[in-house]
């Protein structure tokens, strides 16, 4: 089977998606690209993720031409395409309708600093215009919206998009913008959430580049 791993992986993360309460149902989608390869295991569309098999993540080229599997890929493969041709520093993309992140999108109101793990998006986590889901005007917002920098955005009445260097750390990030739109949410709920400035946030972000790397540690 062709990119067997990065098949498996599209199936163990739509799984942990669903356990972590990231997505309910067949909502959301997620995709890994191998960038030498020019090729990308996507998720299939309306399949619910408890019975996706690897041979069901459907491969396909850079162009979306399915290269192998028997299924239709995502809506989004549109929105999924776009962000591997236009940055070359992402392998993997989490798409989640997470209830705290979407509750925001509802509002299309982006989310401040206003706890230091927006970082993981960027100085705050912006919000993609509105279009009809899987359309390539919402490729085309989503896209704009994250530029060449942020890692995540609220795509507006709709969810999440987070991406990264590959597949766990797209995921990781889907979980933590989650959990910090949930403080938001809850923080105005009882009062005016004070926002981190600039300067915090460009050293968060310098911060996180060496954050959990241990091979620089001193030898024991
Ligand atoms: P797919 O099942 O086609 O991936 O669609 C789910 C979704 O979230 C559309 O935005
Ligand atoms: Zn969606």
């Amino acid at each position: 089977m062709i990119l067997e791993a990065q098949r498996r992986a599209v199936v163990s993360y739509g799984v942990a998606m669903v356990r972590t309460g990231l997505t309910t149902g067949t909502s959301g989608n997620l995709s890994c690209c191998d960038q030498h390869r020019g090729r990308i295991a996507i998720s299939p569309s309306g399949v619910p993720y408890d019975v996706l098999r690897p041979q069901d993540v459907v491969v396909v080229d850079l162009d979306g031409n399915v290269v192998d599997g028997l299924l239709k890929p995502s809506s989004e493969i549109g929105f999924h395409l776009t962000l591997y041709r236009h940055r070359s520093d992402v392998g993997g993309i989490v798409h989640t309708h997470s209830t705290y992140a979407t509750t925001l999108a509802c509002l299309q109101r982006e989310i401040p600093p206003v706890h230091y793990l927006v970082g993981f998006a960027g100085a705050k986590v912006p919000v993609a215009p509105y279009a009809t889901f899987g359309t390539a005007a919402l490729a085309r917002n989503v896209q704009q919206t994250l530029g060449a920098h942020y890692s995540a955005a609220l795509l507006a009445n709709h969810g999440l998009v987070a991406v990264g260097t590959d597949l766990p750390k797209a995921f990781g990030t889907a979980e933590t913008i989650e959990f910090v739109a949930r403080l938001y949410c809850q923080s105005l709920a009882i009062g005016d959430p004070v926002v981190l400035d600039d300067d915090e946030m460009k050293r968060v972000i310098a911060k996180f580049e060496t954050y959990g790397k241990q091979d620089d540690r001193p030898q024991r």
